[in-house]
């Protein structure tokens, strides 16, 4: 009886339990082909300086152009992919690609721009991220200061001790580090001073609400002062109207990325966007405050 029992329960839970795996393995093959028939892109949103509308560089955002479904987010693939390991050749591929076009860049005579690319949590803590830098940046003869790294709260805070000695080595070859979604994590401020980061992202859950909500405001203009105080650059993220754009210049943010400016574009786009002159023209100040 508990036997038939326990053969029923398990024929009542086996079809959803089966079809979630199957979704789960079906995404993950689809990402092993993605990587082998290169189905995978970088797409470039554009950083850009408060005070001039000057182009800095780019954030590289990547893209998942699935042969039947069209454009897949990384928001659908990119926990998936760090959950199987999948996360370690993408991201190995990202920094490849970032600096293959930064090389062809170059060798167009294009203004020397900036690419940050993401790195994921455990793509951070894998042994072996530095060897993939050195070797990218060695064969493309890039300079490592136009290559930055975004990493998240939870992908330094894991092992801040690690975080420590590898940002170090970051900082020895030359590559500049970000600290992105900036107050969504659980940073001590403790570590914030002990960590070697060139720059702070404000997350775009706080810039978006910037105008409407009090303790928004007030941890953005927090966030900028702490910043700068330990020497570091403010990118607020996200940014998608004059209001905040005022906002963020009163507090002197000194670069921003968002749809007011520009969405993610392909290469080719950004790089029209730095040869006709690399600024974009931002709204005036409004003297409406
Ligand atoms: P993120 O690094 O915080 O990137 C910012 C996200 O905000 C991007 O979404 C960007 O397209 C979007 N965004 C930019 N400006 C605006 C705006 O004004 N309004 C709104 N609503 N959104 C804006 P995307 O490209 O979908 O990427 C989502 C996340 O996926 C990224 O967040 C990052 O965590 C991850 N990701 C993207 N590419 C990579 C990658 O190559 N490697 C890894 N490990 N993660 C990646
Ligand atoms: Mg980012
Ligand atoms: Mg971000
Ligand atoms: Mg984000």
């Amino acid at each position: 009886r508990a036997k038939e029992q326990g053969r029923n329960d398990f024929r009542f839970y086996a079809p959803e339990m089966n079809a979630r795996m199957l979704e789960r393995l079906e995404l993950e093959n689809g990402l092993r082909r993605a990587l082998e028939q290169d189905e995978l892109e970088l797409h470039y949103q554009p950083k850009v300086e408060l005070a001039h509308g000057r182009v800095v560089g780019a954030e590289a955002l990547i893209r998942w152009r699935h042969p039947v479904l069209g454009m897949v987010s990384p928001a659908d693939f990119i926990p998936v992919a760090e959950e199987t390991g999948l996360i370690v050749p993408i991201g190995e591929w990202v920094i490849n690609t970032a600096c293959r076009q930064l090389q062809a860049w170059r060798e167009e005579g294009l203004p020397d721009v900036s690419v940050a690319v993401n790195v994921s949590a455990r793509q951070f803590q894998q042994a072996d991220l530095v060897g993939v830098l050195d070797e990218a940046l060695r064969s493309t003869e890039v300079p490592a200061r136009q290559l930055h790294l975004e990493v998240t709260e939870s992908g330094v805070m894991s092992n801040p001790e690690r975080t420590i000695v590898m940002l170090r080595t970051l900082k020895e070859i030359g590559v500049l580090v970000s600290l992105d979604d900036f107050g969504t994590g659980y940073s001590s401020l403790n570590y914030l001073k002990r960590f070697l980061i060139d720059s702070v992202k404000i997350d775009q859950s706080f810039v978006a609400d910037l105008t409407t909500s009090s303790e928004d405001a007030a941890i953005a203009r927090m966030v900028i002062s702490l910043a700068h105080s330990l020497n570091q650059t403010v990118v607020a993220e996200g940014v998608e109207t004059a209001a905040q754009l005022d906002f963020l210049r009163r507090y002197h943010c000194d670069q921003m990325q968002g749809y007011l400016c520009s969405r993610p574009i392909p290469a080719a786009a950004f790089a029209s966007l730095v040869r006709d002159g690399g600024h974009i023209p931002l709204p005036a100040t409004s003297r409406l405050h």
